[in-house]
């Protein structure tokens, strides 16, 4: 198969998920995560029309940046070291694992323009799950409000990697729920508009709850 196959059979499953929620295939953005692939499959991504790629670690990152520069918009979807910042973040347009304020505060020290980004909440038990409890969202909004170069645009969760699609279908209603709270905050720096919710397995049902951003990895591009 190849990707624009992929694709073709991935954007009809976003039809009918947003046909059984009643909303616009439109409010859905797809980011390819490329994070197991070289440049030639990257392309092939590109190529098919997908302009948003995601990747999780620096050196696949900056290789593919440099390869690819303007012609993608770029997402990081791993846990970003500290010390790592200063490498990457003037080369992305949005970051979806923001979980602490030191990572705010070295974001404020190196960006040179404000940075899109997505607090990562944990809505599973799953230990392997980065990100803050749902009870430590509020606050962390609100500390955030001194980081000129953070703009929260939404929350971003991993449902853990199930066949019970109850237990999935419930960490995207929390996240739905806990950005409802910030909403309701109304704060200048955290619009909290967006949902970074699902994967290859579990799309379907992240755009069924809500989802404005997926993250397809091997569904999408295989893993090779
Ligand atoms: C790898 C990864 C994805 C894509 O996973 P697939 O199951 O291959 O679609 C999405 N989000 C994050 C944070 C990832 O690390």
């Amino acid at each position: 198969m190849t990707v624009q196959d992929n694709l073709s059979s991935v954007k009809i499953e976003i039809e009918k998920a947003c046909r059984t929620a009643g909303r616009s295939p439109e409010e859905v953005t797809l980011v390819a995560v490329t994070k197991t692939v070289g440049i030639e499959k990257t392309k092939e991504v590109l190529e098919a029309g997908v302009r948003h790629l995601g990747e999780n670690r620096n050196e696949g990152l900056l290789h593919k940046h440099e390869e690819i520069g303007q012609e993608a918009i770029w997402h990081f979807i791993g846990s970003l070291q500290t010390r790592k910042v200063k490498e990457v973040i003037n080369k992305i347009d949005y970051l979806h694992s923001l979980d602490r304020l030191s990572l705010a505060a070295e974001i404020q020290k190196r960006a040179e323009k404000p940075i899109r980004c997505f607090v990562q909440v944990k809505t599973s038990e799953e230990e392997s799950k980065h990100g803050l409890h749902p009870d430590e969202v509020l606050t962390f909004m609100e500390e955030l409000a001194v980081y000129d170069k953070i703009q929260v645009i939404g929350l971003m969760t991993m449902a853990p990697y199930t066949d019970d699609t109850k237990e999935i279908r419930k960490c995207f209603q929390t996240l739905k729920a806990v950005q409802k709270e910030v909403q309701d905050l109304h704060l200048t720096n955290a619009p909290c508009s967006e949902l970074s919710m699902g994967m290859s397995n579990d799309y379907f049902i992240a755009v069924e709850e809500g989802a404005t951003y997926i993250r397809l990895g091997t569904i999408l591009i295989g893993d090779k």
